[in-house]
């Protein structure tokens, strides 16, 4: 496994097994690597020849209030991972490798990025797009790897690459999660032992909305309530949307009658938990 910080050598990297025709994968990661990362990285060693993970906590995704400085950097632990499961180069650059300059070009989604997330975190998926525009154009992959568990994400950066003919294939991988149904995160660590169970609430209360619609429920409104109604009962969960959205378009659905995300954020003590679920309706 290799290991760079610049962006010159990972060019220079990329250039013979590009030349040779070989499949070419990217995990982008801001580190603390945990298993639902790993899921990740496994698929690309599945689908691809050459893997390559970043580990950069962006600065640019992050809003003035929240945890850049404190985000965890368990540099040493995320190599010996990387190296664990096969990763051929991890790129890791510093803040001013990748920002050398006052930054004057952005890659902005419109419309996409305003519900959900994006209305508590104004910017955050301006930087998500442009500092992936970034290490697609750095590295160069073939296909570029995302987890579901951030799901406004993937859908963003699927619209961006679509929308900007970027010669890459995305592939969202499904979310990875802990016995009791809570999605890994690298925000989990900021968890008290008691927040780590009530943290579990946000599963249960995404498997009752699951749980409505199969049952046949048509009103989003209804399922919506019930959702909020299972997450309230921790006390501690400050609810900051939950919604039923097509997952396409992330515009609320006024009825029941497809596909429908069922999307949640919530805080509990110093950590914003998100999660979602994916129902199909039709199916039911
Ligand atoms: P992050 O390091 O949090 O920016 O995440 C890097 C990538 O890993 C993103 O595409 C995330 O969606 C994905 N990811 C994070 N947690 C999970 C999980 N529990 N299951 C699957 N993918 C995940």
């Amino acid at each position: 496994m290799r290991v760079t910080g610049t962006i010159e050598e990972v060019r220079q990297w990329m250039a013979p097994p590009r030349a040779a025709g070989q499949r070419i994968g990217l995990v982008p990661t801001m580190g603390a690597l945990h298993v639902g990362h790993v899921s990740l990285i496994e698929e690309a060693v599945k689908r691809c020849e050459v893997v390559v993970v970043s580990l950069f906590v962006n600065p640019t995704q992050f809003g003035p209030e929240e945890d850049f400085n404190k985000y965890p950097r368990p540099f040493e632990e995320d190599l010996a991972i990387c190296q664990r499961h096969g990763v051929d180069v991890v790129f890791t650059p510093s803040p001013s490798e990748m920002y050398p300059r006052e930054n004057l070009t952005w890659v902005n989604v419109t419309g996409i990025t305003e519900p959900l997330c994006g209305r508590s975190r104004p910017g955050h998926f301006r930087g998500v797009t442009t500092v992936c525009t970034k290490l697609f154009n750095i590295v160069g992959p073939d296909v570029a790897f995302f987890g579901q568990k951030d799901a406004q994400q993937a859908t963003v950066i699927r619209r961006m690459v679509a929308d900007l003919n970027m010669p890459l294939e995305i592939v969202v991988c499904p979310t990875f999660r802990q016995g009791d149904g809570l999605a890994v995160s690298s925000r989990n660590q900021y968890l008290s032992a008691q927040q780590r169970k009530d943290a579990t609430a946000i599963y249960k209360a995404l498997q009752e909305g699951r749980r409505m619609i199969e049952a046949g429920a048509v009103d989003p409104i209804l399922v919506c309530e019930r959702v909020e109604a299972v997450i309230r009962r921790v006390p501690a969960m400050q609810i900051e949307y939950v919604s039923l959205v097509d997952p396409e378009t992330l515009q609320p659905v006024q009825r029941l009658d497809g596909a429908v995300l069922i999307a949640v954020a919530a805080r509990l003590g110093p950590a914003r938990l998100i999660d979602n679920i994916l129902v199909d309706s039709r199916s039911s």
